[in-house]
């Protein structure tokens, strides 16, 4: 079947949930029996997201897979860090993403760029329209033809307007005009905000943002409006008059309990069928696959109680930073009928005030201690993992959190006093997180960590291994630092152990206290995969301690 390609632009501001529209879009057409891919540009001009800050643009999603990007002969960069909408994608498409899937600006002009060197273009000028733009093309076309889906969804980031996201704008019209008609689709997903003080929902934005479209060319075929409330019949005929789209193209994204109801909303609204028709597909979706989503959502909606789960960690000013670690809480949580509610603790917190430290951590069923990079709140983040080892609360450290659950054990179990991660005091005398051996000779920053999946190999008997029900998992990584294994013998005599190593058993790929207490601490981001209705293993076993852990209490 010939691919179609539906265009996702955003209007008026960022953080609109455009990715969530863009995966429920995606859901839909999968309802309908249908293979679906997902692209996202991102205007900005970092090669890949990995270098940024989570305060930024969010958490930095990876992938199963690792991509050689080769934006010249002779030149070659490594990329599985990618966008944090792609976490989105995954989770409700329950495909792989491919790190190409990702095109930025960086890659677009660092390409056409080095080409022009390479003497590509010899004799002519290389300029945004055509050259930037048809690389842009060509790079939509290159996942259209490598993972040939049914329909590829082309999510374009940031907002209309903005100066950067300009040339691929510009992109999307020519795409469109070089594609058969009936094959392609432009989505407007903007804010429609409600005033308290009239009680009213306002268009004007809206069609502000749609002028601004048009003015480049591009006529939304959908407009999909964010609210916190429905919008009602006399909202949508004011878009639909204003903004040159018929009424029933205009759709309604309010809030709800939880994201993973958007697809049935929108396809309640007739939203699937709308452009089905535009696209010449299957106009209903198939029960079955319906139902299946239903059952799924229901889930998440059906929760009988709470658990509260403490997150010490560095980035917390935002939720979006943690967002994959979020969402696993969440999935464990609808298979085990509770709801997860987070309290995100500043740690730096607990470094000025370490009083704070039980009483927080105190109230809370269990502790997650979160990956980061760098010194600023590492102490108190290492108190945290204090915390739970002297009160056997439950606990789960990702990556970093891992690192500073094995710092904190040497310190104040094993005894010695200045172990550290060489990440933050190279000069400690005990090592216990210290480089990977690979990584000494690493001197660029970006996407030279060790990334992507990588097998785990789960010693029999422990409580990774009644978490995953296997000895051979495969989980995604994003480190530069790990556990010194030349500290094993003295944290297994102390009552600590590798749960799980690479299968060379060089690298410690997750720890454990022995004995009672679920406190455990994994090198991998198990987070990046768990589905919603299929959950991490590890991410169950924490919620199923605490429930155990709890009901203990009651009793
Ligand atoms: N900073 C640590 C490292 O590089 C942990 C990274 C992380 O938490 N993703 O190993």
């Amino acid at each position: 079947m010939q691919t179609r390609y539906v265009f996702v632009t955003g209007g008026v501001v960022s953080g609109l949930g455009k990715g969530v529209v863009a995966a429920s879009i995606g859901k839909i057409f999968q309802m309908r029996g249908l293979r679906v891919d997902v692209i996202k540009a991102d205007p900005y001009l970092n090669v890949d997201p990995g270098t940024l800050n989570p305060v930024e643009h969010g958490e930095v999603f990876v992938c199963e897979d690792v991509w050689e990007f080769e934006p010249a002969p002779g030149y070659r960069f490594t990329i599985a860090e990618i966008d944090q909408d792609f976490g989105t994608y995954e989770r409700f498409l329950d495909v792989n993403m491919h790190p190409s899937n990702n095109i930025t600006s960086g890659q677009v002009y660092l390409s056409v760029i080095l080409r022009e060197r390479a003497g590509t273009y010899l004799g002519r000028t290389i300029q945004v329209i055509p050259h930037i733009t048809d690389e842009i093309k060509r790079r939509i076309r290159s996942v259209a033809e490598r993972s040939k889906p049914d329909v590829l969804i082309v999510e374009i980031g940031g907002t209309v307007g903005d100066i950067e996201a300009m040339p691929f704008l510009e992109a999307v019209r020519q795409f469109r005009l070089e594609q058969p008609p009936g094959t392609t689709a432009l989505v407007h997903v903007t804010l429609v905000p409600f005033l308290s003080t009239l009680g009213q929902l306002k268009t004007k934005p809206t069609q502000h943002s749609v002028k601004e479209l048009q003015s480049m060319g591009l006529q939304p075929d959908v407009i999909i409006g964010r609210s916190d409330r429905p919008l009602p019949e006399d909202v949508r005929r004011k878009i639909s008059l204003y903004c040159n789209v018929p009424p029933e193209a205009v759709f309604s994204d309010p809030d709800l309990e939880t994201v993973y109801e958007l697809p049935l909303v929108l396809e309640r609204q007739g939203l699937g069928t709308y452009l089905s028709k535009l696209l010449n597909l299957p106009l209903e979706p198939d029960p079955d696959r319906k139902a299946e989503w239903e059952r799924t959502v229901d889930a998440f909606l059906n929760t009988r109680e709470e658990v509260v789960i403490a997150m010490p960690g560095k980035y917390t000013m935002i939720q979006d930073s943690y967002i994959s670690i979020n969402e696993a809480l969440n999935h464990a949580g609808a298979s085990l009928g509770v709801r997860v509610r987070r309290v995100y603790i500043e740690a730096e917190d607990f470094e000025r005030e370490p009083s704070r430290v039980e009483e927080l951590l105190g109230q809370a069923d269990g502790i997650l201690l979160t990956p980061g990079f760098g010194a600023r709140g590492v102490e108190g983040m290492i108190h945290a993992a204090r915390y739970a080892l002297q009160s056997g609360k439950p606990f789960l450290g990702i990556c970093f959190g891992a690192q500073l659950l094995f710092v904190a054990f040497m310190r104040y179990v094993a005894g010695l006093e200045k172990a550290h991660s060489t990440e933050i005091d190279p000069e400690t005398p005990h090592p216990v997180v210290d480089l990977l051996p690979e990584q000494r000779k690493a001197v660029l920053k970006g996407g030279t960590m060790r990334l992507g999946a990588h097998p785990v190999k789960i010693k029999a008997g422990t409580k990774l291994h009644a978490a995953y029900g296997s000895e051979l998992v495969y989980e995604r990584f994003r480190h530069r630092y790990h556990i010194n294994p030349d500290y094993l013998k003295l944290a297994e005599e102390k009552g600590m152990i590798a749960s799980s190593t690479d299968p060379s058993g060089r690298i410690i790929n997750s720890i454990e206290v022995v004995g009672q207490s679920w406190i455990v601490g994994v090198q991998f981001h198990p987070e990046f995969k768990s589905r919603p209705g299929r959950p991490s293993p590890v991410y169950r076993a924490f919620l199923e301690a605490i429930l155990r852990e709890s009901r203990r209490n009651r009793s």
